[in-house]
């Protein structure tokens, strides 16, 4: 190990001590092994299983042109419960580390269930570039990541945002939808001849940002096969 690796180390070290880690759901501090979320919070996670259901409440949401094969989200998004904190460290807090390890474990989980069996290319739901300058990342590119560590399959840069949303957050879902109407552009749609692709984002909501990436991709590509994943899912109201 080099001088600067070992100096490394050690400022890790002093830094965990002064600063020990905390988990990002429930404050408490981190063991050797832990990362990001505490194995209890881990157990507890709320989780989704609705990968093997091939109509469930994903393909529901994302009803319109383009049929949906598979989708999966790792965990309910309660407005109250504290595993928000995840999502939110990952989307604002400048700690999108989190969201790869998220979306690493939740590969882990369901490919034994041959969820990726298949899929040629993960390609993240886009931001527009004016918003990555803000943020300095985009969380679902590290979800990509973290799902491609696990599977190996490559990620794609097709899709970009020509346009940023307005905040989404205020809106009723039809003006979300209308919001949503041709701010993604596919580029080199050739290389998706026949591909199986899955789009990945942090939140499903209303699913009219994924429904729209999805939509853009059946019409630059209709050959192509669309499968979805986010972290999280809400419930509708
Ligand atoms: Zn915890």
């Amino acid at each position: 190990m080099g001088t600067l690796q070992q100096l490394k180390l050690w400022y890790k070290d002093l830094i965990s001590v002064i600063y020990p880690a905390l988990c990002e759901v429930c404050d408490s501090t981190l063991v050797h092994g832990e990362e990001a979320i505490c194995l209890d919070c881990l157990m507890n996670l709320p989780r989704c299983n609705i990968h093997n259901d091939p109509f469930n409440t994903m393909h529901q949401r994302l009803m319109g042109h383009a049929p949906i094969e598979r989708a999966a989200a790792y965990f309910h998004y309660y407005r109250e419960s504290k595993y928000t904190r995840l999502i939110h460290a990952a989307k604002y807090s400048g700690r999108p580390r989190i969201a790869e390890l998220l979306a690493n474990r939740f590969a882990s989980e369901i490919s034994g269930d041959r969820f990726f069996d298949g899929i040629d290319l993960i390609i993240p739901v886009p931001l527009h570039k004016t918003k990555i300058m803000k943020r300095g990342y985009n969380q679902s590119f590290h979800i990509a990541l973290g799902l491609s560590r696990a599977t190996g399959i490559g990620i794609g840069d097709n899709l970009i945002a020509t346009r940023s949303h307005t905040t989404q957050t205020k809106h009723n879902s039809y003006t979300r939808w209308l919001n949503s109407q041709n701010i993604y552009e596919v580029q080199a749609p050739h290389t998706l001849t026949g591909k199986h692709i899955l789009i990945v984002d942090d939140v499903l909501t209303t699913g009219a940002t994924l429904l729209a990436c999805c939509e853009a991709i059946h019409k630059a590509e209709p050959s192509a096969k669309i499968s979805v994943l986010t972290l999280a899912l809400t419930q509708l109201q």
